[in-house]
């Protein structure tokens, strides 16, 4: 076989092994339902109907048996009956009572007897010693019975006696089966004219009678069914019993319970343990006759006595499960044509699946759950499909912006670095020209002061020698141009502190607070004392980082304005006292210059620290406007801050914010 055939026959198998396992296939699995379904009911109908019917059936053969036993058991009490009877009547005959009647007469009446009814194998007159005086075939005449039972029962009644063998008479009957003869013996007294007691007539029944009795009425059953037939005695002798069981006769365990019992039928186990259905009848004999008490017992094994009952038990098993298998092939059917559709359903989502976008999803028209199903799915993938153009359609814009923003921010980059570079180009600029303005300013201020040294020394020289020659206004003139040219030495001294810090070297050390405030104090000293100051220091004060000589001037900045800013005629209150503060994992001491002078509008805490701005005119308070720019550019110069909180009138809060030294005398 070529490889391809190989491959498409594997291929097919593997198609008819999915369609066939119950894991895989939904029709499988409904079909294997199904089929199990019926199954199960088949043998739970099969279970229950049988159970009913065999009850029904072991009932009904029961009672057959019941009724065969009983049918036996009526037979031989009538036939019993009939010879009891029998012999009664001919007793009463004249001729067999009268003593003088020949005796050949009376012979050849029982002889004919007994030839028209051969089961009595013998008939017999005793006198009443006991003396057979007649009897048929002569057998036994002229010898004494008087001890045989029968005789001796029936000399004052009718009596019958049980079954017994043979014992004078064995060996004088013709026996040709040589079994051993068994009677039943049937007496009755016979009286003569007079009514006295004469003697007795007996009679010796042979039991081969039971026999046909019990033949006649299994011969119709015999055929078909073995049925054995048991008669006990009363004292639960065996009577009669099947001729190949006669050297083993069975006993009944329960004989006793249905001699009790009367007639019923039951199944039990035999002593031979096979299980037979046995029905029993007791005799309870008929009319005048009293019967023996016999058992009559019939016997089938039950295998044949409830074989309909498994007749029936297969018939019910087969039709059930002839219908459970029609069942399971209809089901696999119609779940072929349940599922024939999702099997179409399932193999266009695989196509779907793998891309094949051209594949439309059968639309089946029914209007079930199927058809439900169907509508949609087909639904659901035009909606996906929309969806899924619609996201590539939103895909291709966002590309499209994506690359736009790419384009943007790149151009946004490089306007940034553009940017910086302008920056640090004007930066840079900048600094150049302010460096340049400090240089200018410093240099003019720096040449302004000897021409105004001049003006001051001839002004002077004026006032000395020549005040005396001018009039009031002239005076008054001098006195304008030296009190401006001390505010020019005053603003040309500051503007050159001012520009001389940019030039300074500052290297930063550890400046005692309390020292550098008692050196800015001093220089103050002629202003405190004027004005009366009182200045409070909370002490210890820390040491900080700071150019000492920078430091001192800030500080003395800060005390001069608070000296100068207050309301005529009140006394200066400076506080000066530190905080610390935990910033950029560095410790600072803010320190505070606290004073009660007029104040500062909150709209201006910013400006006054630029240079040349002043809040007041310079007849109210004089200034530079260049005392806090100083403090300013010294402190942060010192890599510290300046600040200040106030409202007018209330006095104001300048602070300043320098690195804590946290070395050994930090302290003071
Ligand atoms: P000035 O030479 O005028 O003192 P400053 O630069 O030292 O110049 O101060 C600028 C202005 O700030 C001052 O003119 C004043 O209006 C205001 N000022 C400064 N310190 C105080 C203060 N302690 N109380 C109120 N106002 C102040």
């Amino acid at each position: 076989m070529a490889f391809h055939q190989v491959l498409a026959s594997e291929k097919l198998l593997d198609r008819v092994a999915k369609r066939f396992d119950p894991r895989q296939s939904l029709r499988a699995r409904l079909g294997l339902t199904i089929c199990s379904i019926a199954l199960v009911m088949a043998i739970m109908a099969s279970i229950t109907v049988s159970a009913t019917a065999s009850d029904r059936v072991k009932t009904d053969a029961g009672i057959a048996l019941e009724q065969l036993a009983y049918q036996v058991s009526d037979k031989l009490d009538r036939g019993m009956f009939e010879r009891y009877r029998e012999i009664q009547n001919l007793t009463e005959l004249d001729l067999l009572s009268n003593p003088n009647s020949p005796r050949s007469q009376k012979r050849s009446l029982l002889d004919r007897l007994q030839s028209t009814y051969p089961t009595y194998s013998w008939i017999g007159l005793t006198d009443a010693t006991g003396k057979v005086l007649v009897s048929t075939g002569k057998l036994l005449e002229n010898l004494s019975v008087a001890r045989r039972p029968w005789f001796q029962n029936a000399r004052t009644q009718a009596a019958v006696g049980d079954v017994h063998e043979a014992m004078l008479l064995a060996k004088l009957l013709p026996n040709p089966t040589n079994e051993p003869l068994r009677f039943i013996d049937i007496s009755a007294p016979v009286t003569d004219s007079a009514g006295q007691y004469a003697g007795v007539l007996g009679a010796h029944l042979s039991w081969t009678w039971a026999k046909e009795i019990r033949d006649s009425l299994l011969q119709p059953l015999q055929n078909r069914s073995q049925v054995e037939v048991f008669i006990f005695s009363a004292s639960g002798k065996v009577l009669l019993a099947p001729i190949e069981l006669q050297e083993r006769i069975p006993s009944l365990p329960s004989l006793q319970t249905l001699q009790q019992q009367g007639n019923g039928y039951a199944l039990e186990t035999w002593s031979d343990g096979d299980l037979y259905l046995t029905g029993f009848a007791r005799s309870t004999g008929y009319r005048n006759y009293p019967g023996l008490g016999w058992t009559v017992v019939v016997r089938q094994q039950a295998d044949l006595a409830l074989a309909s009952v498994r007749t029936l038990q297969r018939q019910i098993f087969t039709q059930d499960l002839t219908l459970g298998i029609l069942f399971a092939i209809a089901g696999w059917f119609i779940m072929r044509r349940l599922t024939y559709p999702l099997l179409a359903i399932a193999t266009a989502a695989d196509r779907l699946r793998q891309g094949n976008a051209n594949t439309e999803l059968p639309l089946i028209t029914s209007s079930d759950e199927i058809g439900r199903l169907s509508r949609s799915l087909k639904h659901l993938v035009r909606t996906l499909f929309e969806q899924q153009q619609q996201l590539n359609l939103s895909n291709e814009q966002l590309q499209i912006q994506l690359t736009e923003r790419q384009h943007a921010a790149a151009e946004i980059q490089q306007l940034n670095a553009t940017l910086e570079q302008k920056v640090s180009d004007r930066t840079a600029q900048l600094q150049d020209i302010n460096q340049e303005l400090e240089a200018f300013a410093y240099s003019v201020s720096h040449d302004l002061r000897a021409p105004l040294r001049t003006i001051q020394g001839f002004a002077q020289a004026l006032k000395e020698d020549y005040s005396d020659r001018l009039d009031d206004l002239g005076n008054e003139y001098l006195q304008s141009i030296t009190a401006d040219a001390v505010q020019m030495d005053r603003l040309i001294t500051e503007l050159l502190a001012y520009s001389q810090l940019t030039r300074t070297k500052i290297t930063l050390q550890p400046v005692a607070l309390m020292a550098t405030i008692e050196s800015a104090c001093k220089q103050l000293e002629m202003d405190l004392q004027e004005k009366q100051a009182e200045i409070t220091v909370t002490t210890p004060l820390p040491t900080v980082l700071a150019h000492s000589p920078t430091l001192t001037q800030a500080i003395a900045n800060l005390l001069s304005n608070a000296l100068k800013f207050i309301k005529p005629e009140s006394r200066p209150q400076v506080e000066i006292k530190y905080q610390l503060a935990q910033r950029d994992r560095q410790q600072w001491v803010r320190l505070w210059i606290i004073d009660n002078g007029i104040g500062i509008a909150s709209s201006d805490t910013e400006r006054i620290f630029r240079i040349f701005e002043r809040l007041h005119g310079i007849e109210t308070y004089p200034g530079t406007g260049i005392g806090l720019a100083i403090v300013r550019k010294s402190i942060e110069r010192m890599g510290g801050c300046v600040g200040v909180e106030s409202q007018l009138g209330q006095g104001s809060r300048f602070w300043i914010e320098l690195p804590l030294y946290e070395g050994a005398g930090s302290r003071e």
